[in-house]
C-alpha cells in the first residue's frame, strides 16, 4: 500500500480533507451553542433556579444537516463537500435563501492543508497526527472568527495530544514538549497582564494562551518567538487591510486565535525551511 505514488496518496488526502472540512462546519456552527447551553445551565444550577427546559441545541454527530433557514433537510447531493454548493451557486434549494460562503471555504481550506500536510510528511504516522493538528486548528480558527472564542474542549485535547506524541518523540522531545507548552501558556500570559495593567483592556483570551501552549507541545519552545512574530504579522496585515477597507473598526476586538493557529501551521509546515532560510539570509550560517 505504501508504495504507491506520492501523489495517489495526496489526493486521498485532499479528498479527505473535504469530507471532514464539512464535519468542521458543524462542528464550527454546533459546538459554541452547546456550550453556551451548558453554561446557562451551570448558571441556573449556582443561582438554585428551576432547570431550563427549552431543548439543547442539535448535537454535533447526530442530527443531519438542514438549511439553517427554512430547516428543509438537505438531500446527500447537496452535501457533497464543496461541490454541493457550487452546483447549487450558493442558494438553498427549498428557500433560495443564501447558503453562507463558510461552508465551501471550510472544505476547501480543510482539503487544500490537508493534502500539503501528506505532501510534507507522505504516508506515514507523522501525516495522521498532522492531520488532526490541521483539522483542530481550523475548527478554532472558525469558531474564534464567529463567536470570539477558544473552547477548552479544542485546545486542551491539541495540548494533551502534543504532550503524548513527544513520549514516542514524534516532532519533539518530551521535554520540549513540556518546556515549550510552559512558555507558550506564559508568554501570552504575561503580555495580557502587562497590556491589562498598562491599558485597563483586555487584548486577547485565556484560549489564546492555551492555543499557543499547545502548539508549544507540538513543535518546542524554539518555535514560539517566530509563530508569535509570525501571527502579529499576519494580524496586522489583515487587520490593517479590513480597517483600510472600512470593514472593521479600531476599536472592536478582533480575535487573535486564528492568527496563532495560522502561524502555528505554517510553521509546522515549513518551519525549519523558513529557519533556514533566515540563518543564510541574516549570514549566521
Ligand atoms: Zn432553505
Amino acid at each position: 500500500m505504501l508504495e504507491l505514488p506520492l501523489a495517489y496518496w495526496i489526493a486521498v488526502a485532499g479528498v479527505l480533507g473535504l469530507l471532514v472540512g464539512s464535519f468542521l462546519n458543524v462542528v464550527i456552527l454546533r459546538l459554541p451553542e452547546r456550550m453556551a447551553a451548558a453554561w446557562r445551565q451551570e448558571a441556573r444550577d449556582v443561582l438554585e433556579l428551576e432547570a431550563d427546559t427549552t431543548p439543547l441545541p442539535p448535537g454535533i454527530v447526530r442530527e443531519p444537516s438542514h438549511c439553517p433557514q427554512c430547516k428543509h433537510p438537505l438531500a446527500a447531493r447537496d452535501n457533497i463537500p464543496l461541490f454541493g454548493w457550487l452546483l447549487l451557486r450558493g442558494r438553498c434549494r427549498y428557500c433560495r435563501e443564501k447558503i453562507s460562503i463558510q461552508y465551501p471555504l471550510v472544505e476547501l481550506l480543510s482539503g487544500v492543508l490537508s493534502a500539503v500536510i501528506v505532501w510534507k510528511f507522505g504516508p506515514s504516522w507523522a501525516a495522521a497526527a498532522g492531520l488532526a493538528l490541521t483539522w483542530t486548528l481550523i475548527a478554532l480558527s472558525g469558531i474564534d472568527l464567529r463567536t470570539q472564542l477558544l473552547p477548552d474542549q479544542l485546545t486542551l485535547p491539541l495540548l494533551w495530544l502534543g504532550l503524548l506524541l513527544s513520549l514516542l518523540p514524534m516532532f519533539v522531545s518530551a521535554p520540549s514538549a513540556i518546556i515549550g507548552a510552559a512558555i507558550g501558556y506564559l508568554s501570552l500570559w504575561s503580555v495580557y497582564w502587562l497590556f491589562k495593567l498598562l491599558t485597563g483592556k483586555e487584548g486577547m483570551g485565556y484560549g489564546d494562551f492555551k492555543l499557543l501552549a499547545a502548539l508549544g507541545a507540538w513543535m518546542g519552545p524554539v518555535s514560539l518567538l517566530p509563530m508569535i512574530l509570525l501571527s502579529s504579522l499576519i494580524g496586522a496585515l489583515v487587520g490593517g487591510s479590513l480597517i483600510v477597507l472600512r470593514r472593521h473598526q479600531r476599536e472592536l476586538p478582533m480575535p487573535f486565535g486564528p492568527f496563532i493557529a495560522a502561524a502555528g501551521w505554517v510553521w509546522f509546515v515549513a518551519g525549519d525551511g523558513l529557519l533556514r532560510g533566515y540563518l543564510q539570509l541574516s549570514g549566521l550560517r
